[in-house]
């Protein structure tokens, strides 16, 4: 129904709001508003002024008219009654001469008694005429003697200008006459009157009220052109009083579309200016508003640097640059390596502060025309104009070389922040800029999977078998390899060097791939961490642990284990519980189990860390601090924790008889370790020279290829011992025991 009446009226509808939506030009303008209310109130008032001086002048005249009315009444009364007592020629001569002094008095009429005409002044041939007296006049004239004023007036009330008069006429006479009498005027009783007849007088005061209109006429004209005058002086004036307003129109529409640089005339009047100085106030607040916002919508507030937003904007220009000069660009992806341990060691102001260090290093490293972004936490990415992969390469490296040589001093901790960038061409066959992101993230995080601090650069082939694609495939294989137990054990051997005898096993977790063949776990444990499947595989390591535990261990095989747990192990409340459980299921002993936790989660353990640490030393386990020296090179806080083993880092082993630096850093942390009761292993161990160095520089044990490769069963594996190590060792001890 609604529908129908919108299709049939619709357009009337809307065509009637649209006239009643007034527009701007369509309004009244204000001159023209305030000008006509003045006109119309000076108008008004200039009328009521002339009616009032017509009404009043008509009064002042009706008023003297009736006053000269009476006294020439009085006149009359005494020049005319000589007529009644004889025929007076006198009489009539003074009469004559007495009315022809006054323009005003038409016709003068005296009567008798009875009210019959008597005589005429002036108009003897008319005298016929002249009608007698009706009885009700007469008997309204006898009415009125004795009153205070003894006349009839008629007429003049609808013409002003014309009346007549009639009154009696009398003498007066001493009162024992015995006439008929009557007190008229006066109050004496000594007098007395005696009424002859009556007098009638016609008066015209056309004369005046001519002159009294055509002044009035005259002042009208005057006040209209007062009027005209006042409204063109006041049109003029009040377009100049309201200049200024007019001048502000344009200006606040100006603002009113955004425009916040608008210039504002000064004003005269001191509301105007008032109003100007509060727009101007309000217009430079705006603006400044304005420019926060736009600080705020295209930079990050904790270093300054552009956000993602206005970074992807400066991509996009530069996809559309790289398309029209044909030239390449790059995209950088960096993440910070282990980023959290500073929060966790030293607070997250202490991060924050790091970050901005990391902002105005990166800064440093990279031209005046690459742009800068922080992309959220610890990710940064940068746009290196006009650079072909060396150049990229290039400008990568020096980043990496930067951030390696950058120390961040925390109270008394020094602090080396790597990082892993991602690398991506902008070229003509990937230009759209979201793509590019994930590009150079995807390549970032192949850096990361690789060991960190390094660069990778995206490649289409790669980024699709093992970028994108393959992160996404590594979730299916790992929670099948997870419920289909394609999770395999490797043992490696780890020796006392003194002795060359094995002491215990590490335990390494291998993934079967489909075609038979093992990935290592660098492959797959990132994308386990990311996909938080990583729990999960430490518990799997724990539980096969107790297995073979249970199948290889004989009494006095002295059989021991060291097993990996993540942090991501401590996340689960569950973790000592299942410990518990499994090895009591397996039969496995505590004291044979070494857990091994890497320095990051050693540096940040929280409490609960700390809490299920203590609950599994209680159960009899040990623990082994893994890669140390890697991050922190901090020694201080070894002391805090109770390790019993420190795996010195492999990186540090790798060239080690070419290498004096790492040669002391391993006696340092060999000696460190002593003086805090725990045993150091060295990792990375490829040949005899290099375990005859680690034997001689205090380290007590070693793994490595040298010692043994990582087998499907562990295996005990005897390692030769110079004489010279073995004497060394031997006069350690000696001056401990001493
Ligand atoms: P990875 O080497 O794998 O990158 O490890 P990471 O420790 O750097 O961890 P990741 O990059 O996954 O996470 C970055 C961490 O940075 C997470 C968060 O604790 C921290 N972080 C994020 N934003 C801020 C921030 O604004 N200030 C500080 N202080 N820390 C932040
Ligand atoms: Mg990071």
């Amino acid at each position: 129904m609604r529908a129908r009446f919108e299709a049939m009226f619709g357009g009337v509808v809307r065509l009637l709001r649209r006239r009643s939506r007034k527009t701007t030009s369509d309004k009244r303008a204000l001159v023209h508003e305030i000008l006509s209310i003045q006109v119309l109130s000076a108008a008004l008032v200039g009328s009521m002024a002339i009616g009032g001086l017509y009404w009043g002048g008509q009064w002042i005249l009706q008023d003297n008219y009736s006053r000269w009315a009476q006294q020439w009444t009085e006149q009359l009364n005494e020049l005319g009654s000589p007529l009644y007592l004889v025929d007076d020629h006198e009489a009539r001569i003074s009469l004559d001469s007495f009315v022809d002094r006054y323009p005003e008095i038409d016709q003068v009429i005296y009567y008798a008694k009875d009210g019959s005409v008597l005589h005429t002044v002036d108009y003897p041939a008319e005298i016929d005429s002249v009608d007698d007296l009706s009885s009700g006049e007469l008997q309204e004239a006898i009415d009125v003697i004795g009153d205070k004023s003894p006349y009839l007036m008629s007429g003049g009330f609808l013409d002003p200008r014309q009346f007549e008069i009639i009154a009696p006429v009398w003498v007066e006479s001493i009162p024992d006459d015995g006439l008929f009498g009557f007190d008229a005027a006066s109050t004496d009783d000594s007098v007395e009157v005696e009424l002859l007849g009556f007098v009638k007088m016609k008066l015209d005061f056309v004369m005046f009220h001519d002159r009294l209109l055509s002044n009035i006429r005259f002042a009208v004209v005057l006040l209209a052109v007062f009027l005209f005058l006042f409204a063109l002086y006041g049109r003029h004036a009040l377009r100049k009083a309201l200049v200024s307003i007019s001048e502000l129109q344009i200006p606040i529409q100006e603002l009113a579309k955004g425009n916040l640089n608008v210039k504002f005339e000064p004003a005269q009047h001191r509301e105007i200016s008032n109003i100007v100085e509060a727009l101007e106030t309000t217009a430079s607040a705006l603006s400044e508003r304005d420019a926060q916002l736009q600080k705020l919508a295209n930079h990050d507030s904790l270093t300054g640097l552009f956000n993602r937003r206005r970074f992807n904007e400066e991509l996009r220009k530069e996809v559309m640059n790289v398309m029209r000069k044909d030239h390449t660009s790059a995209l950088f992806f960096i993440d910070l390596d282990q980023f959290k341990y500073i929060n966790d060691a030293c607070g997250h102001a202490a991060g924050d502060r790091l970050i901005r260090k990391v902002a105005d290093e990166l800064q440093r490293s990279v031209r005046q025309n690459d742009v800068i972004a922080r992309f959220g936490g610890d990710e940064f990415a940068i746009l290196v104009r006009d650079v072909d992969i060396v150049g990229a390469k290039t400008s990568a490296e020096t980043i990496l070389t930067n951030m390696r040589r950058m120390a961040h001093i925390e109270g008394e901790e020094i602090f080396h922040v790597h990082c892993s960038i991602g690398v991506t061409i902008m070229a003509g066959n990937n230009l759209h800029h979201d793509e590019l992101v994930n590009q150079a993230d995807i390549a970032c995080r192949e850096a990361k999977s690789a060991g960190r601090n390094r660069m990778r650069i995206f490649s289409h082939a790669e980024g699709e078998d093992e970028g994108g694609k393959s992160e996404v495939s590594w979730m299916t294989n790992l929670r099948e390899a997870l419920d289909e137990d394609k999770f395999e054990i490797r043992f490696q051997p780890i020796n006392n060097i003194s002795t060359g005898e094995t002491t215990h096993h590490e335990l390494l977790i291998r993934l079967r791939a489909e075609d038979g063949s093992f990935i290592s776990p660098d492959a797959f444990l990132p994308s386990a961490v990311r996909f938080g499947l990583m729990n999960e595989i430490d518990f799997w390591m724990i539980r096969h642990a107790a297995i073979a535990y249970a199948e290889y261990s004989r009494p006095g095989s002295g059989l021991k284990f060291s097993i990996n747990l993540s942090a991501n192990a401590f996340e689960n409340d569950d973790l000592t519980g299942y410990v518990e459980e499994v090895f009591e299921e397996y039969s496995v002993q505590a004291s044979d189990i070494v857990f091994e936790i890497t320095e990051s989660l050693a540096v940040r353990r929280p409490l609960q860390v700390d809490q299920q640490i203590a609950t599994l030393r209680d159960l009899g386990c040990q623990f082994a601090l893994d890669d140390f020296g890697t991050g922190y090179s901090s020694f201080s806080y070894l002391q805090k924790l109770q390790f019993d083993y420190i795996k010195i880092d492999g990186t540090f082993v790798q060239d080690l008889p070419n290498n004096p630096v790492d040669q002391k850093m391993i006696k340092l942390i060999a000696e460190v370790g002593r003086e805090a009761g725990m045993q150091t292993i060295a990792e990375y161990v490829r040949d005899v020279e290099s375990l005859e160095l680690l034997g001689e520089l205090g380290v007590d044990m070693a793994q490595g290829f040298f010692i043994g490769r990582p087998t499907k069963a562990p295996k005990n594996k005897s390692t030769p011992i110079s004489l010279r190590s073995r004497r060394q060792q031997l006069s350690r001890k000696n001056s401990q025991s001493s």
